[in-house]
C-alpha cells in the first residue's frame, strides 16, 4: 500500500532532464524490484489441497487489489509537488491472506504498473521513466513488506489470531516506511534537499489513512474467514472512509495553504523592486508548487525586467520586452499586475503539467497577484515620498495638535455616520468654544494655548462615548456628534438629553487645571442642535450649532440650544464685525450713552456709567447686546476697548473743565483684562486726556472674577495701584465674588438689576441686597443698586442701607451733550438739599 512520496510525488523531471543520481536510484530500485519478483516466483507454493479457487484466480485477485488500491488514490499538493496517497496497505494485507506470498511482488509489479500507466495516460501524462520509478518503488516496497510479514507468521489463509494481525501490521508498517523513504530519496536527489523533511511530511499526511487501511485490511481478512459473502457489505463503509480521508486532507491542505499564503504575501513587503519580485517568485514557487514563475516588472520608463525562478529555487533577472500574450495551456496562469489603472507588471505561474491548477489555486494566484501588484507599486514610489504622503494623508484627516479629526474629516465622517442612520433617528451636535482662549494664547504664549487645547481635547476624548464623533474644527472650537441619542420619550426628549450631555461636559471641562503654571478652569460655551439624521447634513448642523454657541456666549450661560427663530438674525454677525472695523475708524458711529448713579440720601451724582451704542449707517441704532459678544470674540476687542476708554475719558475731561468731579465708569469685557498691555494703555489714555486716575472706574463682571487667572489679578492690581477704581458689576450673579474680593481690592459693588427687581416679593433677593450692602460697609466699599425703576424700589433700597442707585427711575442713559447739564443740576440741588425725586431730563 503505497503512499506518500513513494510512487507519487509528481514534480516533473528537471527541465534539463533527469539528473544522473535520480536515474541511478530508479535503476537500483527497478533492479531490486525485478529481482524480488523473480525470487518470489521461485518460492514453492503451498496452497491447501482442497482450495476452492484456481491459482490463476488468486493471482488475478492480488493483481486487481494492487491496481484498485492505486486507482483509488487521493492527491494533495505539498511544497515540492503533488503527493498521492493510496489504499496500498489494505491491498497488501488482503493479498498476504489470500495469495501465496511469493507471487505478491509480481502481482504488485503488474497491478501498480497497469494502474499508473493507465492514470498517466488518462490524467497525468507522466513520462514513462516516472511510471517505471513509481511501479518499481511500489514493487520493491511490497517485496520488503512481504518478507517482514512472512518472517513473523504464515498469513496465507491462516485463522485470524492476534499473532497473524501483528505480522500483517508489521508488513504494512514496512510498506509505509519503504514507500515514504523511496519517495523522499527521489525528492532529495532531484532537488538536492535533505531527505528527512519530505519523508516526515509524507508520513504525517498518511498517518490517518494508514490506520484506516490496516483496519480495512484486517476486517476484510476476518470477513473472508467467517463468510466471504459479508464482503458484499463492504463498499459503503469503504466509500465513507474514502470521503473522510478526502475531507481531512482538504482541511489540512487549506490550513497549510492559508498559512503559506499569509507568509508569502507578508514577504512581499519589501522596499525595492528586486526585493519584492524575488520574494514573489520564491513565494509563488512554494505556494503553488509551481515549476516556473515569472514576475515581469515594467518600470516608469516603459522598460521591462523579468525575474524568473524554477524548481531549483534560484531567481534570475534580465531585461526583456513586453510580455507575450498569455499561453493557453491549462497548467499556465498569467495575470496582469495593476494598481487602479496603472500597469506595474505581469505574473506567470507554470504548474506542473501533471498537476494543473484547481479553481482554488486559480483564485489564490489572483489574490497573490493583487498583493504583488500593490507591493511593486509601493516599491516604485520612493520611500521618502511614501512617508511624506502617509504623513500628509494622516494630517489631511487629523489635527496635528490634538490628534482629533479635523474639520474636513469631521464633515465627511459625520455625513457618513448620518447616512447610516434612519431618516428620523435623532442625532445631536455639540459645538464647543473655549471662553477666553484668545487671551490665554496672547498672554501666556502659544505653547500654553496649545497645552490648553490638548488638555481640552483629552478631556473631551474621555467624555465622548463609543460611536460619538469628536473633532477639532480649528482654533478653540471642538465638535461632538452624538449618534446614540435615545429615542424614547416625547419629541423634546432628544434635546433634553443633548443639553444634559452638554452641561455635563461643560462642567467636567471646568475642573481646575494648570496651564503653563497658571491655575485656570476651562470654560466653554456650547451650542447644541438636535435633528433627524436624514434631515440635515453635517455642514448645516454645524451652522446651526454655531448660532446656538453664539447664543450661549451672548446669554452668558455655558450651554444654549439652537433656536431657529434667532437663526436669521445671527447669520450676519461676520458682516457686523467687518462693519465694526469701519465704525472704529469713523468716530461718529460708536457713541456713548451716559447714565448717572445718584446718592440715595442726597441725590448727588456718585458716578456716571458709559454705555456703548452703535449708530449703524444701515442697521440703525444697535445696543451692546447686538454686538458686544461678537466683538469680544474677535481680534477687534483691544481696539474697541481703547475706543470706549478714549471716548469716556474725553467726556470726563470736559466735566473737569466745567468743574464737575464725577467719576466715569467704563465697562470692561472680561477678555480685555487678559491683555497685560491694558494698564499701560489706560495710563496713556489718562495722561492724554489729563484725567486723574481716581475719576475712572472700571466695571468688571463676575465672569472675570471667576476665572482664577493670575494675569487678570495682575492687570487689575496694576490698574488699581495707578489709582483707577474698580467696581464689580452684576454683583451677586456669580458665585465666587467673595473669594475674588479677598484677592483683589475693589472700590464699588454694583448690585445686579435682577435682585432689585425681585427684592419686593423675594426674601432671598432682598437678603442678597442686604448682605451685599453689609459686606460693602464692612469692607469700606460703595454699593450701587442697578436698574432701579420705581420709587418703591428706591425706598426699599434705602431701607436696606444701600447708599447709591442707578436706573430709569432716575435717569435713562443719555447722550454725552446732555450729561453735563444734568450733572450740574444734580449737584446744585444736592447742595441746596432739594432732592429731586425724578430728575429732569431723565426720560
Ligand atoms: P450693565 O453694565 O449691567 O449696564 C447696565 C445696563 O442696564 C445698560 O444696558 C442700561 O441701559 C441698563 N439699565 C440701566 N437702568 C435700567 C433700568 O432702570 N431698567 C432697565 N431695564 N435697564 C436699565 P445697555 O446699555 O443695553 O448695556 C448692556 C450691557 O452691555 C451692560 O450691562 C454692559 O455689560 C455692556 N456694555 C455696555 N457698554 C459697554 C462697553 O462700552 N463695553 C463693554 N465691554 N460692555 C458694555
Ligand atoms: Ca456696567
Ligand atoms: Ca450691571
Amino acid at each position: 500500500m503505497t503512499s506518500g512520496r513513494a510512487g507519487d510525488q509528481v514534480d516533473r523531471p528537471d527541465p534539463g532532464g533527469t539528473s544522473p543520481r535520480v536515474l541511478l536510484l530508479v535503476t537500483a530500485v527497478t533492479l531490486t524490484a525485478f529481482t524480488a519478483v523473480l525470487i518470489g516466483l521461485t518460492v514453492p507454493v503451498t496452497l491447501p489441497p482442497d482450495d476452492a479457487l484456481p491459482a490463476a484466480a488468486r493471482f488475478g485477485i492480488a493483481l486487481a487489489a494492487f491496481a484498485v488500491a492505486q486507482l483509488a488514490r487521493l492527491r494533495f499538493r505539498t511544497a515540492t509537488g503533488m503527493v498521492s496517497i493510496t489504499w496500498g496497505e489494505a491491498a497488501l494485507i488482503v493479498c498476504l491472506y489470500l495469495v501465496p506470498a511469493g507471487w505478491l511482488p509480481a502481482a504488485a509489479l503488474l497491478g501498480t504498473g497497469l494502474a499508473w500507466t493507465g492514470m498517466s495516460l488518462a490524467v497525468d501524462r507522466r513520462p514513462p521513466l516516472e511510471v517505471l520509478r513509481i511501479t518499481a518503488s511500489l514493487t520493491a516496497a511490497t517485496a520488503l513488506a512481504v518478507a517482514v510479514a512472512t518472517a513473523l507468521g504464515a498469513p496465507l489463509l491462516a485463522a485470524p489470531t492476534p499473532g497473524l494481525a501483528l505480522a500483517l501490521i508489521a508488513g504494512s508498517v514496512t510498506y509505509l516506511l519503504a514507500t515514504a523513504c523511496l519517495g523522499g530519496a527521489t525528492l532529495a536527489l532531484r532537488h538536492g534537499v535533505a531527505i528527512g523533511p519530505p519523508v516526515l511530511a509524507a508520513l504525517r499526511g498518511k498517518l490517518l489513512m494508514f490506520v484506516g487501511n490496516v483496519a480495512v485490511g484486517l476486517v476484510v481478512v476476518a470477513l473472508v474467514e467467517a463468510d466471504a459473502r459479508w464482503l458484499l457489505l463492504l463498499p459503503p463503509p469503504l466509500w465513507l472512509l474514502q470521503q473522510t480521508y478526502r475531507h481531512r486532507l482538504r482541511a489540512d491542505q487549506e490550513r497549510r495553504d492559508w498559512r503559506a499564503f499569509a507568509e508569502a504575501t507578508a514577504a512581499l513587503n519589501q522596499l525595492d523592486e528586486r526585493g519584492v519580485a524575488t520574494a514573489a517568485v520564491t513565494g509563488a514557487l512554494t505556494l503553488f508548487g509551481a515549476e516556473l514563475v515569472d514576475v515581469d516588472v515594467v518600470r516608469g520608463d516603459g522598460r521591462w525586467r523579468r525575474y524568473r525562478g524554477d524548481a531549483s529555487g534560484q531567481v534570475r533577472d534580465r531585461e526583456v520586452g513586453p510580455p507575450a500574450p498569455p499561453s493557453t495551456a491549462e497548467h499556465e496562469l498569467a495575470r496582469p499586475l495593476t494598481v487602479g489603472d496603472v500597469e506595474v507588471g505581469e505574473l506567470r505561474v507554470r504548474f506542473p503539467a501533471t498537476a494543473p491548477p484547481s479553481a482554488r489555486e486559480r483564485d489564490a494566484v489572483a489574490a497573490f497577484s493583487d498583493a504583488l501588484a500593490a507591493a511593486l507599486h509601493d516599491a516604485a514610489t520612493p520611500r521618502e515620498l511614501r512617508l511624506v504622503s502617509a504623513r500628509s494623508s494622516y494630517e489631511a484627516v487629523h489635527d496635528a495638535l490634538t490628534g482629533l479629526v479635523n474639520r474636513a474629516a469631521m464633515l465627511s465622517k459625520g455625513d457618513q455616520a448620518l447616512r447610516q442612520l434612519a431618516h428620523d433617528h435623532p442625532v445631536a451636535l455639540l459645538l464647543l468654544d473655549i471662553n477666553q482662549f484668545k487671551e490665554v494664547n496672547d498672554t501666556l504664549g502659544h505653547a500654553a494655548g496649545d497645552q490648553l487645547l490638548r488638555l481640552t481635547a483629552n478631556r473631551l476624548g474621555t467624555l465622548a462615548r463609543p460611536g460619538d464623533l469628536l473633532g477639532r474644527l480649528g482654533g478653540d472650537e471642538f465638535a461632538l456628534l452624538l449618534t446614540s441619542v435615545p429615542v424614547i420619550g416625547d419629541r423634546s426628549a432628544p434635546m433634553a438629553y443633548a443639553l444634559r450631555q452638554a452641561r455635563e461636559i461643560a462642567e467636567r471641562l471646568a475642573a481646575p487645571t494648570e496651564v503653563a503654571g497658571v491655575r485656570m478652569s476651562v470654560e466653554v460655551s456650547v451650542g447644541v442642535v438636535v435633528a433627524g439624521a436624514g434631515t440635515a447634513d453635517l455642514t448645516e448642523l454645524l451652522r446651526r450649532a454655531d448660532i446656538a454657541m453664539y447664543q450661549a456666549k451672548e446669554g452668558g450661560g455655558s450651554v444654549a440650544a439652537y433656536d431657529s427663530a434667532r437663526d436669521a438674525a445671527s447669520t450676519d454677525q461676520l458682516a457686523l464685525l467687518a462693519e465694526l472695523r469701519e465704525a472704529l475708524q469713523a468716530d461718529d458711529q460708536l457713541v456713548l450713552a451716559l447714565q448717572p448713579a445718584v446718592d440715595l440720601a442726597t441725590g448727588a451724582p456718585t458716578g456716571v456709567e458709559a454705555l456703548i451704542r452703535w449708530r449703524h449707517p444701515r442697521r440703525g441704532w444697535l445696543g451692546p447686546v447686538d454686538f458686544i459678544r461678537p466683538v469680544e470674540n474677535s481680534e477687534q476687542l483691544g481696539a474697541f476697548t481703547r475706543y470706549v476708554l478714549d471716548k469716556a475719558l474725553a467726556v470726563a475731561a470736559d466735566w473737569a473743565r466745567e468743574g464737575l468731579d464725577v467719576p466715569i465708569s467704563v465697562n470692561l469685557s472680561a477678555r480685555s483684562l487678559l491683555d497685560p498691555r491694558l494698564p499701560a494703555e489706560i495710563a496713556d489714555a489718562l495722561r492724554r486726556h489729563q484725567v486723574p486716575p481716581q475719576r475712572l472706574v472700571l466695571e468688571i463682571t463676575e465672569t472675570v472674577v471667576m476665572s482664577e487667572l493670575e494675569v487678570i489679578d495682575e492687570v487689575l492690581a496694576t490698574v488699581r495701584a495707578m489709582g483707577v477704581q474698580l467696581a464689580v458689576d452684576d454683583f451677586g450673579t456669580g458665585f465666587s465674588s467673595l473669594t475674588f474680593l479677598t484677592r483683589i481690592a475693589v472700590d464699588e459693588l454694583k448690585v445686579d438689576r435682577s435682585f432689585v427687581i425681585r427684592m419686593a416679593e423675594s426674601p432671598e433677593a432682598a437678603a442678597i441686597v442686604r448682605t451685599t450692602v453689609g459686606l460693602a460697609h464692612e469692607l469700606g466699599l460703595r454699593v450701587v443698586a442697578e436698574g432701579v425703576e420705581t420709587a418703591e424700589q428706591r425706598l426699599a433700597l434705602a431701607e436696606l442701607g444701600c447708599t447709591a442707585a442707578q436706573g430709569y427711575h432716575f435717569f435713562k442713559p443719555m447722550p454725552a451733550d446732555k450729561i453735563g447739564a444734568v450733572l450740574g443740576t444734580l449737584r446744585e440741588s444736592a447742595e441746596s438739599n432739594v432732592f429731586p425725586l425724578r430728575a429732569d431730563g431723565a426720560s
